[in-house]
């Protein structure tokens, strides 16, 4: 068909499936496995359909305003959009525009390759040193900007401020995304550094730490203008892009400081037995500092090991992706899911090691 020439193609990114069933144990999309804030319960329960009939404030200042006050920056330094990918995508259109390549690392969250095909902007890729970690000497040639997650996806492993403070001081004539989706999970936030550079825009999500994927969260924080041409951008497609439940819940998220240090504690907790009792099995993964754990297994593929956990429902995540092939993303869950999960790979790692 002719028509097809003028379509504007996109492979797009795929999540991590299969929808909620039974009694399967979800370990799959970094989800939080505690709800969120009981506030967020108690706000949803006096929430009325009438409240749904008008638009939300396009300026989203509920939440805008209570984030600015939560991290002690400018309400003009922050920016809200549905989740950080949408944030993220925004920022991509909007500050990633000239004709040289932006960098990011080949091991990566894979979104990021998505996003730069479908607004054709050119991107290089820049190698992890053997320990996974980010060589700043990378970042050091002409480029039209740089994103990385830190901790990065979906390695877990963590760069200090130092690093990333050398990635951002060398160039100064682009802007640098740092995308902190798991930064709650025992990282150091570059956010300070939003007020020495102005060419750093910080990316964070109520995703994960906040226990609110299901509600689509994500803000930026940055200097005043890099928020303002994000605003401009943000207006040029959609006015009305967080809804009114999200302003409100997301705010009532916010308030409790508490709950939210209760649960991200529990979890890194967690995840740190987790990672003693998954070396004791012979697997093996980088320091992870987010609320997932890249492990491989010294003598069973991952792919194997993937499949087994399926058939008894309980999901990881598997790449069949060169270099990332023989390793499972495992979701920090709570300690009784993590205990199903290593019993049940303590007993087939026995049963396959005959
Ligand atoms: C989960 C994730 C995001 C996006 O999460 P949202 O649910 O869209 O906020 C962004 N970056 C990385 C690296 C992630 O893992």
């Amino acid at each position: 068909m002719k028509w097809e020439e003028n379509v504007r193609k996109a492979v797009p990114y795929v999540p991590g499936v299969p929808p909620i069933h039974g009694n399967m144990i979800k370990l799959n999309t970094n989800e939080c496995p505690y709800p969120p804030a009981p506030g967020v319960q108690a706000a949803l329960a006096a929430m009325q359909s009438e409240d749904m009939r008008l638009y939300p404030d396009p300026a989203s200042e509920v939440l805008v305003q209570g984030l600015a006050d939560y991290y002690g920056v400018k309400k003009e330094q922050v920016f809200v959009g549905v989740g950080s990918d949408d944030v993220l995508s925004m920022a991509f259109l909007t500050f990633f525009n000239g004709d040289r390549p932006i960098l990011f690392p080949d091991t990566t969250y894979s979104f990021y390759e998505v996003w730069a095909d479908l607004y054709r902007i050119p991107y290089e890729t820049c190698d992890l040193d053997g320990d996974l970690h980010i060589r700043p000497e990378d970042y050091k040639r002409l480029n039209g900007g740089v994103i990385f997650p830190n901790p990065n996806a979906p390695t877990g492993v963590y760069e200090p401020l130092a690093l990333v403070e050398e990635i951002v001081g060398a160039n100064r004539d682009v802007v640098v995304i740092v995308d902190e989706a798991y930064i709650d999970f025992g990282g150091e936030s570059a956010l300070p550094l939003i007020q020495k550079y102005d060419n750093l825009l910080v990316v964070q999500t109520f995703s994960k730490s906040r226990a609110m994927a299901g509600l689509r969260i994500g803000f930026a924080m940055g200097n005043e203008k890099l928020i303002r041409y994000l605003g401009d951008v943000k207006f040029s497609i959609n006015s009305y892009t967080m809804n009114r439940p999200a302003l409100a819940l997301g705010m009532e998220a916010l308030r409790d400081k508490a709950y939210f240090e209760e649960i991200t504690g529990k979890i890194v907790n967690t995840r740190e037995r987790v990672k003693g009792e998954l070396r004791e099995l012979g697997f093996s993964f980088p320091d992870s500092m987010a609320n997932f754990i890249f492990a491989s297994h010294k003598r069973i593929p991952a792919r194997q090991i993937f499949q087994a956990l399926k058939e008894r429902d309980i999901y990881v995540r598997y790449w069949d992706k060169p270099r990332i092939n023989n390793s499972l993303r495992i979701t920090v869950g709570t300690d009784a899911e993590m205990d199903t999960l290593l019993a049940f790979l303590k007993e087939y790692i026995n049963r396959n090691s005959k």
